[in-house]
């Protein structure tokens, strides 16, 4: 099942996906905790050319990322506020989706081979990371490409033990 279809809180903007997400990327950064106002933002990643947006014209709030120096711009929702994807300068040909706005939250998986966690470094301290995730203290790649290399751990990880 990978067609699926999400929106906003007021429903004037809705979006659509037509393939699965390439992978699962759970930030723990502070651009995430205050763009969501959660602890962290669940983000599939899709290809652009799986994604499009079938109802309204999101506005963009575009944003130079202190991590990588790259623009990062946030699509929402000009009457209710409600974000609904990221774009990347850095990474011109996907879209990072807010989990939260599809219909079923929960129709794609969250596996250890296509998830990791990223930003433990700023983590809220009451967070639980699941055994056998890929996860990292920043980023999982350097501003040149190359991946960091994860920890990955056993059991659940209390990010308050760091
Ligand atoms: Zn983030
Ligand atoms: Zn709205």
């Amino acid at each position: 099942m990978t067609d699926q279809q999400g929106g906003c809180l007021g429903g004037a903007l809705r979006f659509a996906t037509t393939g699965n997400p390439d992978w699962v990327t759970v930030c723990h950064c502070r651009f995430c905790q205050r763009a969501t106002g959660g602890a962290y933002m669940v983000e599939p990643i899709f290809k652009k050319s799986v994604f499009r947006i079938i109802k309204g014209t999101p506005k963009v709030f575009s944003q130079v990322s202190q991590g990588s120096g790259k623009i990062v711009q946030v699509h929402f929702c000009p009457e209710c506020g409600t974000k609904l994807h990221l774009s990347f300068e850095r990474y011109p040909d996907v879209v990072g989706v807010y989990a939260g706005t599809f219909d079923d939250p929960d129709w794609f998986e969250i596996e250890p081979g296509k998830t990791q966690h990223i930003f433990l470094g700023v983590a809220r301290p009451d967070t639980i990371i699941p055994p056998g995730f890929p996860t990292f203290v920043e980023h999982a790649t350097t501003n040149t490409g190359d991946r960091c290399a994860p920890t990955t751990y056993d059991t659940p990880y209390m990010i308050a033990n760091r």
